[in-house]
């Protein structure tokens, strides 16, 4: 038995500078911020710029701008994944040194003929760096894992023992890569984020083990959908606007099964905050993986 303290509650919100933040990561940036501030634990940011191709001039300032006048406000610096790459690629260069990783020239199609899924086809074959995708041998599969909101999830085996992709061809470093390195960097013990990101769960954590840090709690919230599909960025959501914080903060803590007094819809962002976080019921955000509004 163990007489230490809790490890205190850190969380985050790692949006992606492709557009502004729409009605749907405004649920997530707010549920994750209450999960942690209703435990007085922290609420980091991160802006995950891995991938300049997606990203959109001035949204990463937007975000940050659009979360202040919210009043949603994390806690010590803004991490860059931009600014981290040197960290990515140490954790590679080792995984080569141990031989856990290997180079991959196969194409799409030529995945797709043997498929569903990639078979190991490279593995054994030595192939130079040069225009190949790094794949991380998948030693101990993750075939389930348990959400705090979705229960249990199975992964189909064929994806759990796929050996993934770490690096791209293009030479980006693959976004599960640099969100457990990062997460794990930064001590987070919860991840709660959208339901988009309930299957690459597994592999991320596959990662942690194979980086041998402690697995965080996963949370993820319902997708905020429209016409069937979930509001991104790409699809052109619309932009918070910077006008009516309290009514969109309403609503989007209505989304998430919270109930806030009528007496509060014109409370300004801090008192409708300071409510949510000391009645934030976690047991009342439903179960469901999308809800079209
Ligand atoms: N950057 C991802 C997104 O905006 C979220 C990553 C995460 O929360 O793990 O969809
Ligand atoms: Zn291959």
């Amino acid at each position: 038995m163990s007489n230490s303290a809790p490890t205190p509650y850190v969380g985050r919100f790692a949006p992606s500078p492709s557009g502004p933040l729409h009605f749907g990561s405004l649920v997530t940036a707010l549920g994750s911020y209450l999960q942690a501030k209703s435990q007085h634990g922290q609420w980091r940011l991160r802006i995950e710029d891995l991938d300049p191709l997606r990203e959109v001039a001035g949204a990463a300032d937007d975000i940050l701008t659009t979360l202040d006048k919210l009043g949603l406000h994390w806690d010590g610096a803004v991490v860059y994944q931009s600014q981290r790459l040197e960290v990515y690629q140490a954790v590679l260069e080792q995984w080569a040194r141990s031989g856990l990783t290997y180079y991959c020239h196969c194409s799409r199609k030529q995945i797709a003929t043997r498929g569903p899924y990639y078979d190991g086809h490279c593995r054994h074959l030595n192939l130079p760096a040069t225009h190949s995708a790094t794949r991380l041998i998948v030693k101990q599969p993750i075939y389930h894992f348990q959400d705090r909101l979705q229960g249990t999830i199975a992964i189909p085996a064929g994806l759990a023992e796929e050996d993934f992709i770490v690096r791209r061809r293009d030479g980006f470093y693959a976004y599960n890569l640099a969100v457990v390195i990062d997460d794990a960097a930064a001590g987070i013990t919860e991840v709660v984020r959208g339901a988009d990101l309930l299957q690459p769960t597994a592999r991320q954590i596959a990662l942690y083990q194979q980086l041998d840090a402690p697995v965080p709690q996963w949370l993820h919230l319902p997708l905020v959908c429209n016409d069937g599909k979930k509001l991104s960025k790409h699809l052109n959501a619309p932009a918070i606007p910077a006008d009516c914080p309290s009514q969109l903060l309403w609503r989007a803590l209505t989304f998430l099964g919270q109930q806030p007094p009528n007496s509060m819809f014109k409370a300004p962002p801090h008192e409708l905050l300071a409510w949510a976080r000391l009645h934030w019921c976690l047991d009342k955000v439903p179960h469901s993986t999308n809800i079209t509004l």
